[in-house]
């Protein structure tokens, strides 16, 4: 049995998530017939790139066995990309707006010559959409005219922004979101403690990206509030919710000041809600109820007797179970679509936080 050496460069056999992309690719592989041109499509942060990486470096391989997706670790083009320094791999992503039509022409030239070390030419262009008018009308002649021995793999989250002759000369592979069980996975890889990493999966949007960005314990106490102060809901109070804002907007400033300490750069520039003191945007009221619907549904979840400690808010445990034990499923259900309404009214409303707090004392009183 041939033995195969770990990577530091990814592999497809340890690609998360992407199942069916994944095994269509070693089929590929394994049969010989992969494309010049691949575009991969789909939203940022689930790994479009790194599936490109560890398909082109298995293509780069000098000595893989032709039924394994993954490269051999050892040959002189692994070596490399371990590295990361491959003669023959070419990334190309935007210098300021758009990818020019230097970077494009420069690429181009490269590609005349046979690859130096590895078995292909491999291209990434990252990020496709914002290929210059020039530089994408040059990068089709290349398209249309494929070097030998070369690989393109052109990434996007709007494939529908570009040239539809760019678009047919590729095999189009559509990316979807990553599982919150995936995220938490690749976050708890990159060392993320894994309460953090299942509570930061949440609100991810099945983007490892997102995940990253939630994953610091100041922004997981803001959410840890939200949690607290939505499992009480019908428990406490109707009147309370009136001060959550506040009290929200509080934790989730001194989150901000680590953030600002941490990067010496504030982020924030959001519009200030027009009720308050500046100091509550309406981008944090939006986000405090997509958190909130985030926990509820939880609870409906241990409502429906599925067990807390498989959810996103696990840490949650004892106050998912008592809110479960004491509230109506079809009533919960009800407060997580006037959610939904809340949020997209707070796009408008002129009085954003009137319209949280109506929403939530109704909420409060319906699962009192
Ligand atoms: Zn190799």
């Amino acid at each position: 049995m041939r033995q195969y050496v770990t990577m530091l460069w990814p592999t497809l056999s340890t690609i998360r998530g992407h199942t069916l992309h994944v095994r269509l690719l070693a089929q590929l592989i394994a049969n010989g017939r992969w494309g010049h041109a691949y575009l991969f499509a789909g939203p940022g942060g689930v790994g479009r790139r790194t599936v490109a990486q560890a398909l082109l470096g298995r293509l780069a391989c000098l000595q893989p066995a032709s039924d394994h997706a993954d490269p051999c670790g050892t040959c002189r083009s692994c070596a490399a990309l371990n590295r990361n320094q491959h003669p023959d791999l070419t990334v190309l992503e935007r210098d300021g707006q758009f990818i020019k039509i230097e970077q494009v022409r420069e690429m181009t030239n490269r590609l005349r010559y046979d690859p130096v070390v590895g078995r292909i030419k491999a291209v990434i262009i990252d990020e496709c959409d914002r290929l210059h008018e020039a530089a994408a009308n040059a990068l089709l002649k290349t398209l249309e005219e494929p070097p030998p021995a070369t690989v393109f793999v052109l990434i996007t989250a709007k494939p529908q922004a570009l040239l539809d002759t760019i678009r047919s000369r590729c095999q189009m592979v559509r990316f979807g979101e990553l599982s919150p069980v995936d995220v938490a996975a690749l976050l708890q890889q990159g060392g993320v403690d894994p309460l953090v990493a299942q509570a930061a999966s949440a609100l991810a949007a099945g983007s490892l990206d997102q995940g990253k960005a939630l994953a610091d314990p100041a922004k997981i106490a803001v959410l840890d509030l939200v949690a607290e102060l939505g499992l009480s809901l019908g428990a406490r109070p109707a009147v309370e919710a009136a001060f959550w804002p506040e009290r929200i907007g509080k934790a989730l400033r001194s989150a901000k000041a680590v953030e600002v300490t941490a990067d010496g750069d504030s982020s924030d520039n959001a519009e200030p809600l027009a009720a308050t003191k500046g100091d509550f945007s309406r981008a944090d009221l939006q986000w405090a109820v997509e958190a909130l619907r985030a926990v509820l549904r939880d609870a409906l979840l241990t409502c429906c007797a599925i067990d807390p400690s498989s959810l996103p808010h696990a840490r949650h445990k004892p106050a998912l179970l008592a809110m479960a034990s004491r509230v109506d499923p079809a009533r919960l259900a009800e407060v997580i679509d006037s959610l939904t309404e809340l949020e997209s009214s707070l796009v408008l409303n002129p009085n954003p936080k009137l319209a949280w707090t109506a929403a939530m004392t109704v909420a409060a009183q319906k699962l009192a």
